[in-house]
């Protein structure tokens, strides 16, 4: 069985603190584009993934090998979903946004805004005999409550499941975009909604002050492609899901205290649910316990279909090279190591949904009129 899951593991340069802090030394050695040495104190041991992108790699490179082929699917109608996974200061959310989303310098554009390029480049070229709608919806997960971004009236959106066991967010805002430059707008605005916070750790102290807001939420962007046959009517939708986890740093080392204690034991707990589930699946379906803890958080919950194999996933580990935060890039390598093992059964079938109505009526039926569907 072939796993549906991409595993790949990203390296950021080391920081200006680390490099005064651990005179140079860092913890790990490239072999190729698919392996490197691990080394601590303790232990020296080689790792393989999927791709391994290193300091030097381009935010081009990765979202080609990531990205690209689930933007390809997408417009077929195919779900995927794209997660990066580190501690605080590792990369999530370079990766994501690039330093800011929106970037002017193209090198530096992340994976989000390229996945909108993307998925209008690929409507583009397609052929005419269907058309094309983009939504966008984001929400994030603080203290186990669902945030709409993109309106922060809706702070406790409900994760519910349909009929045909897909999950849905009830009443959550998906606007619709017309083109890369609203759409980049659009992501602005919901970000700057972001629970934000500063966690005070010298280990994970970012490049520059000016990008100290450490995020105490997971992000959660979705790009819904709603695909409308021009010739039958025939609707059916490809998703393309972004998760920008929150950091992944062990509560006992941040020193935390208070609302910050709280924020932090919530994530741990979350990200934990999150290990728990993929831990279930990696025996494969056949061998599997019926259970898998999907429940067990919000975050696995609204992942369920991403893990549990209606979708192509890649997950993003990043991680620091510093020695001086080898306790957490190594404990990002075992997650990522774990997640590699996931068999996933194969994609389900596309989601045939409803034929529209005379005049190309696409309208969604009652039940779902406010729901999103992941
Ligand atoms: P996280 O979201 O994992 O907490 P960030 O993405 O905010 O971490 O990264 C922390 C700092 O490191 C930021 O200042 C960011 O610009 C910088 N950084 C991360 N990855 C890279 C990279 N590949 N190249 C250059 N700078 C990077
Ligand atoms: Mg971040």
């Amino acid at each position: 069985m072939m796993s549906n899951i991409t595993v790949c593991a990203r390296f950021r340069p080391l920081s200006a603190k680390e490099r005064k802090d651990s005179c140079d030394s860092i913890c790990i050695s490239s072999i190729d584009s698919e392996s490197f040495i691990f080394k601590d104190e303790k232990d020296e041991c080689t790792y393989s993934f999927d791709k391994v992108f290193y300091e030097e790699s381009m935010q081009a490179d990765v979202f080609e090998f990531l990205a690209l082929p689930i933007v390809k699917d997408a417009v077929k109608g195919v779900n995927g979903t794209i997660i990066t996974y580190g501690q605080t200061g590792a990369g999530k959310t370079y990766s994501v946004e690039g330093p800011s989303i929106l970037e002017c310098d193209v090198q530096k554009k992340g994976l989000l805004p390229r996945v909108v390029d993307g998925l209008f480049e690929c409507i583009k070229s397609a052929d005419e005999s269907t058309k094309y709608t983009i939504k966008l919806s984001m929400v994030e997960i603080y203290m186990e409550k669902v945030r709409d971004l993109l309106d922060l009236t809706k702070d406790n959106i409900q994760i519910k499941e349909n009929k045909e066991q897909e999950i849905l967010l009830s009443g959550v805002t998906e606007i619709t975009i017309s083109g890369p430059e609203g759409a980049l707008q659009s992501l602005s605005d919901g970000i700057v909604n972001r629970a934000v916070g500063e966690t005070q750790l010298d280990y994970c102290t970012p490049f520059t002050e000016m990008n100290v807001g450490s995020s105490r939420s997971h992000c959660i962007y979705i790009l819904t492609v709603q695909l409308e046959s021009t010739t039958d009517k025939r609707v059916k939708t490809g998703k393309v899901i972004l998760v920008d986890l929150a950091g992944s740093e062990k509560v006992e080392k941040t020193g935390a205290e208070g609302k910050v204690l709280e924020e932090s034991k919530t994530i741990n707990k979350s990200l934990s649910a999150l290990g728990n589930v993929i831990n279930a699946l990696t025996c494969g379906p056949s061998t599997r316990s019926s259970h898998i803890p999907f429940r067990d958080s919000k975050l696995t919950r609204i992942l369920q279909d991403a893990l549990g194999g209606n979708s192509r996933t890649a997950l993003l580990c990043c991680c620091s090279p510093s020695a001086s935060n080898a306790s957490e890039t190594l404990s990002t390598i075992r997650f990522g190591m774990r997640a590699k093992h996931i068999k996933a059964s194969p994609l389900v079938s596309r989601r045939e949904e409803k034929h529209a109505k005379k005049h190309g009526d696409i309208t969604p039926t009652k039940d779902e009129s406010c729901d999103r569907i992941l």
